[in-house]
């Protein structure tokens, strides 16, 4: 009788999912990578695609062409509901058929993170958050028409409401959404309005913190603060969103009026915990050992953002190093049980470091005790931002437009590309 070659089931193809598969490339299992979009996206340049500098085609790869020389691997594109842990399915909706059982031995959940309205998801409607290449094209949809109606507004203050940009969340996402705008409006748009000045455009970046870019050291923090100031980014610290709607936001007990509200603050992690019905933290990230399993479940392992590991009695951050890490450990792993070799030690996540982009020219990096702000942190972050993208070939891609686009301050992608209804 042939010996059953055990499944692994991955859910979700983003960095850790996509580390897990390849890193079981030579293992004697056969891989089911499933995942409800059919690319993996590269979350850290979505806000170049927001603002024009790159197209959604230059930061993702499709997931069955990343793994289609991997042939123990295959890939599914479908909607996870649910699991059943003692039958050892998972539940599936696959285009229209909904409620497929999948079966596994090995299970990994790497299905990430959306976005947190801290309790007030009224605001979503209003303030679109950036996760998905979707949010990207819409947010660059948006940000463009904002400019159109501008010039062909005749009320100076639906104008003004136009023209004014509100990021939500003063972290790296909404730093360097902040600062592209900034940066957006003083080169490339300048000259393509006859009836508006873009430049004139108000960019305001709000956090309840006392400083930008919190995850790094104070004196980065007021690098990054400085240079937003010289972008002409309006930053306004310790204050609280008290609303958000049609007309703008109510920050503290000033109203903005603004068409263009972007909620670039918290992180929801994904209903995985509920799904196992396991312990979770208070953000609702699944607890697990330091061998990466859930308890009592050896065979499910959980992990990147939507999992919860403290190591020096501090929490893991929702960072796409330990996302990878944490994926090649589990490969290795199971791996190695198949092998019937003795267990990993323990997961140790090995941070290199922290960066985010300023606008054009700067950046802030922080790695061990290196601090480091200005042109050649921007040039580390440009070098290691390309070296992670999923292919060769979009490597090639965004390093010949990042190129032209620092030469000529012209933008690759800015276009207005609107789901319109059939008529
Ligand atoms: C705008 C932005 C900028 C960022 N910048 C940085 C940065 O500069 N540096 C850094 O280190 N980190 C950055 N991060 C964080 C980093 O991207 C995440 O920590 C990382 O993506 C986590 O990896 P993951 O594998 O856990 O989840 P993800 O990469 O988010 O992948 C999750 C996958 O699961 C799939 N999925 C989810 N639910 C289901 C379901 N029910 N069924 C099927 N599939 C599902 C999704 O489609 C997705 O492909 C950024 C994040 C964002 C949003």
């Amino acid at each position: 009788m042939t010996k059953k070659i055990p499944l692994v089931v991955i859910v979700g193809g983003g960095f850790g999912g996509l580390a897990a598969a390849k890193a079981l490339r030579r293992a004697p299992v056969n891989v089911l990578l499933i995942d409800r979009s059919n690319h993996h996206v590269f979350q850290p340049l979505l806000y170049q695609v927001a603002t024009s500098v790159l197209a959604p085609g230059q930061i993702a790869s499709p997931l069955r062409g990343l793994l289609a020389d991997q042939e123990n691997t295959s890939v599914m594109l479908g909607n996870v509901t649910g699991i059943d842990s003692a039958t050892r399915h998972i539940i599936v909706d696959a285009g229209d058929r909904e409620g497929l059982r999948v079966a596994y031995d090995y299970l990994v959940l790497a299905t990430g993170a959306s976005h947190s309205y801290f309790g007030h998801n009224e605001f979503a409607h209003f303030a679109p958050g950036l996760k998905s290449l979707a949010d990207a094209e819409s947010l660059r949809n948006h940000i463009l028409t904002a400019f159109e109606e501008a010039e062909t507004e005749e009320n100076p203050e639906r104008r003004k409401a136009l023209m004014t940009f509100v990021m939500v969340g003063a972290g790296p996402t909404g730093v360097e959404m902040a600062s592209a705008i900034a940066v957006m409006v003083r080169t490339t748009l300048r000259k393509n309005f006859r009836r508006i000045d873009p430049k004139s455009a108000d960019i305001i970046l709000v956090d309840m913190a006392k400083r930008p870019l919190g995850t790094f050291a104070e004196s980065l923090s007021e690098a990054a603060r400085l240079r937003l100031l010289e972008l002409g980014v309006d930053v306004r610290l310790e204050k609280a969103v008290q609303m958000i709607d049609a007309e703008g936001a109510v920050v503290g007990d000033e109203r903005i009026p603004s068409k263009t509200v972007i909620w670039t603050a918290g992180v929801a992690p994904s209903p995985a915990g509920k799904w196992l019905g396991c312990d979770v933290d208070r953000a609702g990230r699944v607890r697990i050992r330091q061998d990466l399993t859930v308890q009592n479940h050896p065979e499910i392992f959980v992990i990147g953002d939507t999992a919860s590991l403290d190591q020096d009695g501090r929490p893991l951050p929702g960072v796409a190093q330990v996302a990878m890490q944490q994926g090649r450990y589990v490969g290795k792993s199971v791996f190695r049980q198949m092998t019937g070799k003795s267990p990993l030690p323990p997961f140790r996540y090995f941070d290199k470091g922290n960066l985010a982009v300023v606008g054009k020219n700067f950046a802030v990096l922080q790695s061990g005790r290196v601090r480091m702000s200005g042109f050649l942190a921007w040039l580390v972050w440009a070098l290691i931002h390309m070296q992670f993208l999923a292919e060769s070939s979009l490597r090639f891609s965004v390093f010949f437009q990042w190129i032209w686009t620092y030469l000529s301050a012209q933008r690759g992608d800015r276009l207005i590309i609107e789901q319109r209804e059939n008529t």
